[in-house]
């Protein structure tokens, strides 16, 4: 059952920041996790403040410079048919395309796909755990088939976004508001590892909104999103790969790797990068980079197999490349 709360219809993104400053307040965009976290009781809520209504952070525009500007109220669907992210971005509009299920994506927000919470069952579930708070991370011990192989000590949440592995590949900026004023950083800073801080996912600060993402030009880039899951449709990523590559003649010039589902944050893979930059794509340098971006993977008990279907996905996004 959904706890008491109050709730607010902001009219403007001022009245939305002013009702966001208080303990407990949470924005609502779509709706689509806020309101399973209000009812699973994940984190306290006395107050939903609703941002749906503020037309300003909506729509997908091209500036003149050739960078794209994506509200942060834009659909994921929005963003999946957008002729200008299909063209340009063709690896974001991928990403947006295999995220949960039509509904969800008519429903959800590019601003909530960047901000929902882990999907962890032991954080989502009844459990006190070191996310929470507790002493434990119950992964580490427990059930750990869906966890972290990378980055995960001292919690093995990981990264649920679609969007956001492609987007850093792509090297977003996220803008942000506050009742402070304004800030912008590379998106891939954003996102916060848990030994560097276990009770939040990014640097969002409360009573923060994000309000748009900014995409520089993409011309020569090639980019890519290959998502693995359980199922055919509506599923989380066991693994996926963003791939963002430019090429000069038949040399890679520029490549960013960027992994799903294997971290609490979207895991660039600097050391394949490194390998593939300056190389003639072939098979050998493919399994290269596939072996380096997994070098440092510590799987726990459950999770080896992880290891595997990333090299294999990221091997088969280099290989269609
Ligand atoms: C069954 C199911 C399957 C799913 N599958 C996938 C999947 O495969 N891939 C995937 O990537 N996601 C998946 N999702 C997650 C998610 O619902 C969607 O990604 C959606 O995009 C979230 O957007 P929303 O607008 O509904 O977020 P909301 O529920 O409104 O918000 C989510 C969180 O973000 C915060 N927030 C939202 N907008 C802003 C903003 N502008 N500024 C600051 N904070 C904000 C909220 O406070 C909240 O904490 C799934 C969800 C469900 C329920």
């Amino acid at each position: 059952m959904l706890p008491n709360f109050a709730y607010i219809r902001a009219r403007t993104k001022q009245e939305a920041l002013n009702n966001l400053g208080s303990e407990g307040a949470h924005v609502h965009a779509g709706g689509t996790d806020i309101l399973g976290c209000a009812r699973a009781e994940v984190f306290e809520v006395e107050k939903i403040v609703s941002i749906s209504r503020l037309e300003e952070l909506r729509g997908i525009t091209r500036s003149s410079d050739g960078s794209l500007r994506i509200g942060a109220l834009t659909t994921i669907s929005e963003i999946a048919q957008s002729p200008l992210v299909q063209e340009s971005y063709p690896g974001l509009a991928q990403a947006a395309g295999d995220v949960a299920s039509p509904q969800l994506r008519n429903q959800g927000t590019l601003g909530g796909n960047l901000c929902q919470r882990p999907r962890c069952w032991y954080f989502r579930g009844d459990f006190h755990c070191a996310k929470k708070g507790g002493d434990l991370c119950y992964a580490v011990e427990g059930e750990n088939r869906y966890h972290a192989i990378l980055g995960g000590d001292p919690c093995y949440i990981v990264h649920p976004s679609d969007t956001a592995p492609m987007l850093v590949a792509l090297g977003a900026e996220i803008h942000i508001s506050g009742a402070a004023g304004s800030r912008s950083m590379p998106l891939q800073d954003f996102f916060v590892l848990p030994d560097q801080d276990l009770s939040r996912e990014n640097l969002l600060e409360p009573g923060e909104i994000v309000t748009e993402v900014l995409l520089p030009g993409a011309s020569g880039i090639k980019s890519s999103y290959r998502k693995i899951r359980e199922r055919g449709a509506w599923d989380f990523a066991l693994v996926s790969v963003a791939l963002a590559v430019r090429m000069n003649g038949s040399t890679i010039a520029e490549a960013r790797l960027v992994l799903g589902g294997v971290a609490p944050v979207p895991w660039r893979a600097e050391a394949a990068e490194r390998a593939l930059i300056g190389k003639q794509p072939s098979p050998s340098v493919a399994a290269d980079a596939a072996a380096a971006a997994v070098a440092g993977a510590q799987p726990l008990e459950q999770n080896a197999y992880k290891v595997l279907l990333a090299k294999g996905a990221i091997l088969e996004s280099l290989l269609a490349l």
